[in-house]
């Protein structure tokens, strides 16, 4: 249930729906996705479902994570990557893989401390994880050259906006009912917004927990 093979039919299907980024995909099929779900959600690890993994919160859906990545990937190496909402830390692990510094806030304590027993048994060097608001960003590492939000805005926050650098990239998923994910790319002049797809996250809160 958890093999290579399972592994590489979850990449058969993301290529499927429509992910061609071959960075990405060889990342998705590199990480085992079982580790960061509880042992009696494993054999449904490599599902395209979002699963629980405790405090109301959930792991999203391979694709979702895929086709985070591949956008945030548009222009190639990534050198700091902000991801809010840690979660599980599965998409965190995703993206140590194509990014050279990873940064991710987690506003739940437990969470957080369960994102880094995962982390560890992965030996993943290039990841810091805080416990704080993510809506803050961390403005004491700024700027990043890409922020993935993995939770749904009510409206984009302007302190993370703040802190991507010009010609970086953010993914966001904006909307309370229904929700948007929005890439925002910072030129010299402005923040350019586009539209890509409908979505369903968690929401992003503010404070922590
Ligand atoms: N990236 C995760 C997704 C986890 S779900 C994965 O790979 O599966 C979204 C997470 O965002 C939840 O853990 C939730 O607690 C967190 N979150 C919500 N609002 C937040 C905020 N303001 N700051 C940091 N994390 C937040």
């Amino acid at each position: 249930m958890t093999s290579q093979r399972t592994r590489e039919r979850m990449l058969a299907r993301l290529r499927e729906q429509g992910i061609k980024d071959e960075v990405t995909l060889s990342a998705m099929g590199s990480i085992a996705r079982h580790i960061f779900v509880d042992e009696a959600l494993s054999s449904r690890a490599y599902e395209d479902v979002s699963l629980p993994i405790g405090f109301g919160q959930t792991i999203s859906q391979p694709y979702i994570v895929a086709r985070m990545t591949e956008i945030l990937r548009a222009n190639g190496v990534l050198d700091k990557v902000l991801e809010i909402g840690t979660g599980c830390g599965y998409q965190t692990a995703i993206l140590s893989k194509v990014a050279k510094e990873v940064y991710s806030v987690e506003r739940i304590s437990p969470l957080i401390m369960k994102a880094r027993g995962h982390l560890r048994e992965l030996r993943m060097r290039n990841i810091k994880l805080k416990h704080a608001d993510g809506t803050l960003g961390l403005p004491e590492l700024a700027p990043f050259d890409g922020i993935i939000v993995t939770a749904a805005a009510s409206h984009i926050p302007q302190d993370l906006l703040a802190q991507l650098a010009v010609g970086g990239r953010m993914v966001i998923p904006v909307g309370t009912e229904e929700q948007i994910l929005y890439l925002i790319e910072r030129t010299e002049t402005e923040y350019r917004q586009t539209k890509l797809e409908a979505v369903k996250f968690v929401p992003l809160l503010g404070g922590t927990n």
